[in-house]
């Protein structure tokens, strides 16, 4: 090949380089018949030398420095089957902080602490209530206040131990009927169905995270929104359903039974009688003797 067409074929191929990705040259240089190699990118766009005729034209360029990619994410998906307990309480304990700093709804401006939850990351049962009170919005854990203690003395009757069961509740900030005077007691009310609506991502990604067998559904209020079933508590209680949560998938199938909120049975303690029915139905399903003499 003469000279001046090698200069011709340089010169098309430079204007090429510089118009082109790396990969895209290299998929369609070959019909230049150009033998490229991948190492100097830039250098291409340089002046080529003057070419001897027989001359093979070679033409280097560089991979232009990439950022390394970016790790994988040390958080797993919350619906891996494969998340392990020190994942669970990676995962968690971030979640716990989004939630701390969370103002997606109007109680994110009223609350003293948000209540994210508590527990053993890898419970076989967990108990999820409506919201906090005004001693767990002190604390910022939750029932921690008379309705606590007799959840307490549930789980202890089940044969279980708080700190082998998760708790939370729908909502992660204290509810008030009087948000100006947050020191008042009394001032406790039921999530609206925006604020549930709102904070429901939390305590849905808490599930799947932990993956319990069982979710005990303390109260109207948790059982309608988990169970997603406008019948009354009383209509909902006394049997398993499997649990569907709206933004996240389970790892595996977790039932879920609902029964009534401790702060109810302080109220009416006729009812207890019946929240220890439902709660034998998973003490059977576990194998739990409970701590029946
Ligand atoms: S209740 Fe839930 S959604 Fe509302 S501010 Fe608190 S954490 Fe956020």
């Amino acid at each position: 090949m003469a000279n001046d067409s090698l200069r011709r074929l340089a010169s098309d191929l430079k204007n090429f380089l510089a118009a082109q990705d790396e990969d895209e040259f290299i998929g369609t240089a070959a019909p230049l018949r150009a033998a490229a190699s991948v190492s100097e990118r830039r250098t291409a766009s340089a002046a080529l030398p003057p070419m001897a005729e027989g001359e093979t034209l070679t033409v280097e360029f560089a991979r232009a420095a990439q950022p390394a990619a970016p790790a994988p994410a040390a958080e797993p998906a919350p619906n891996s089957p494969m998340m392990t307990t020190a994942q669970k309480t990676a995962a968690l304990a971030e979640l716990a902080e989004t939630i701390k700093s969370c103002s997606r709804c109007p109680l994110g401006s009223t609350r003293l602490n948000a209540v994210p939850g508590e527990g053993n990351v890898d419970a076989a049962v967990m108990f999820v209530g409506e919201g906090p009170g005004f001693d767990e919005d002190r604390q910022g854990r939750p029932f921690v206040g008379r309705a606590g203690q007799l959840l307490d003395k549930m789980i202890v009757a089940m044969g279980l131990t708080r700190e082998q069961v998760f708790i939370a509740n729908i909502a992660k900030c204290h509810p008030m009927t009087d948000p100006l005077h947050p020191e008042k007691h009394g001032n406790d009310r039921a999530p609206n169905a925006e604020e549930i609506a709102c904070c429901r991502k939390y305590i849905e990604r808490q599930i799947a995270i932990i993956c319990p067998k069982y979710v005990v559904a303390l109260g109207g209020v948790a059982a309608k929104a988990l169970i997603a079933d406008a019948k009354s508590l009383g209509a909902l209680r006394g049997k398993f359903y499997d649990l569907h949560l709206d933004s996240v998938s389970l790892p595996r199938p977790v039932k879920i039974l609902a029964t009534f909120h401790p702060a109810a049975l302080l109220r009416n303690p006729g009812w207890k009688k019946d929240a220890w029915t439902d709660l034998q139905m998973v003490m059977d399903e576990l194998g739990l003797k409970g701590a029946r003499k």
